[in-house]
């Protein structure tokens, strides 16, 4: 059989369902594969950044997400004794918070939406096979059937293990980190209504409110240790959380089979080309990152962002080539390595836990807490409406070498700091 399309996306992932909707809302057909029948029960990415929404909001889809996800605005710190926060409504503007919403609902409200078009076209239960002949081979096994796609162009969206990256040969440098993490998400109490990270001795626990009165967790432990903390029971795992956080009690503790923990083992690794020829790659099929930051699933929705107004704006004006996919590689390739860095350095700040590593994370949290401008930085580059390096007077005040700077920036000075439409479109101008 075959099949005739504008654009194929291999991939119903969040960044497929991004783009597919963008695209079915500018009138192109596109055709989105995913291998999956059903929702997954893996856990995956929930944490929505602040250009997400930005990016939803265009998209029609942002108070459905709102009305299914939670929304808190600061992350409070607890080293030890010491306690921090950092606040997204340092930011100026609509977009001042994040939202925590179950990754398979986020999934459903992208593809209900997208199918309310008539040109976007979704089969489930195909999965992509490779390239033949400038065509997609998919295979549905359900149905026995071949399918053999023609499109003008392809995407891969696929994830970590892409076969579109792989025809394109675009290679990918791997970075690996000394630490897994445990994941689960269980009933929460009220008053935990924001995001908490609690760093006590070698220990690390990150909790983010859901909806329904949940909460996601993740704890780290050591590469290796995992068959040791599944020998030690379910107990020995509630009793980890409640030595860092005791207002757990009788929430945890409601947990009582393993096989609701799901290990994460943590990697990165970026491409070095996301275009070739008619063949591009958006999210974890072209970069992946450190959990830390929760940048990965924001990273997808900001590809998917940038290749959907570009072939909008090429099926609209009919200037349709695919040498005009460099463009996208131009916005996204550099932008996706300075998140890679900033979650490699989230990653590295907790993957050390001797007393010289913990002193310097405790200052650089407390310095950025009294540094306004500091602060403002760290909030830019984390939320995607922005990115501000960091200078060495910045790295001098972090280390508390200089005096935190007591004067903020203004509602203004902060907005030249935001990528503008000229930045996330360049082809435009
Ligand atoms: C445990 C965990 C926690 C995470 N936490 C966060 C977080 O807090 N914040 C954050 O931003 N990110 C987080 N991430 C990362 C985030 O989930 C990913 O970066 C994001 O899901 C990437 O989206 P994607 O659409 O590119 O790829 P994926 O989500 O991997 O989607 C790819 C899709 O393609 C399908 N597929 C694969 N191969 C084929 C094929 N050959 N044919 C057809 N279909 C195929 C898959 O079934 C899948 O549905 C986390 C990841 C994990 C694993």
């Amino acid at each position: 059989m075959s099949s005739n399309t504008e654009v194929a996306v291999v991939g119903g992932g969040i960044g497929g369902l991004t783009l597919g909707l963008k695209l079915a809302r500018s009138k192109i057909d596109v055709l989105v594969i995913e291998k999956l029948e059903a929702p997954s029960s893996i856990y995956k990415g929930e944490l929505l950044q602040p250009k997400s929404m930005q990016i939803f909001e265009r998209l029609d889809v942002l108070n459905e997400i709102r009305g299914n996800g939670f929304s808190f605005s600061r992350i409070g710190f607890e080293e030890g004794e010491n306690e921090f926060s950092m606040d997204y409504s340092i930011l100026p503007g609509d977009y001042d918070y994040a939202v925590m919403i179950e990754h398979e609902k986020l999934k459903g409200i992208l593809l209900k939406q997208a199918l309310q078009y008539p040109n976007f076209q979704y089969l489930s239960g195909a999965i992509g096979k490779g390239y033949c002949d400038g065509r997609l081979i998919v295979e549905r096994k359900e149905l026995n059937e071949r399918l053999s796609v023609k499109a003008d162009f392809y995407v891969g969206a696929e994830g970590r293990n892409s076969i579109t990256r792989k025809e394109m040969n675009s290679k990918i440098k791997k970075i690996e980190y000394n630490h897994h993490f445990l994941t689960v998400t269980f009933p929460r109490p009220q008053s935990l209504d924001e995001g908490k990270i609690i760093s006590k001795d070698k220990r690390f626990l990150g909790l983010f409110p859901l909806p329904e009165s949940k909460v996601r967790s993740v704890y780290l432990i050591p590469e290796g240790t995992y068959k040791e903390y599944l020998a030690k029971g379910i107990d020995h795992f509630h009793q980890n959380y409640l030595e860092l956080f005791p207002e757990l009690e009788g929430f945890v503790t409601r947990l009582n089979d393993w096989k609701d923990i799901q290990l994460m083992i943590p990697t990165a690794f970026y491409a070095d080309k996301y275009v070739n020829g008619r063949l591009a790659i958006l999210g974890d099929a072209a970069h992946t990152v450190h959990p830390m930051a929760g940048e990965g699933m924001n990273m997808a929705i900001q590809d998917a962002d940038v290749l959907g107004e570009l072939f909008a704006g090429m099926y609209a004006t009919g200037r349709i080539s695919s040498s005009r996919l460099k463009w996208y590689e131009k916005v996204r390739k550099l932008r996706a390595q300075k998140m890679i860095s900033l979650s490699h350095l989230s990653a590295l700040a907790y993957s050390y836990s001797n007393r010289f590593i913990t002193g310097i994370r405790r200052k650089g949290l407390k310095q950025i807490e009294r540094d306004k401008k500091l602060q403002f930085k760290q909030m830019l580059n984390v939320s995607g409406l922005g990115y501000w390096s960091e200078s060495v007077l910045d790295r001098f005040v972090q280390a508390g070498l200089l005096p935190a700077r007591k004067r903020g920036l203004s509602t203004d000075a902060k907005r030249n700091y935001f990528y503008t439409e000229k930045d996330d479109y360049p082809w435009k101008c």
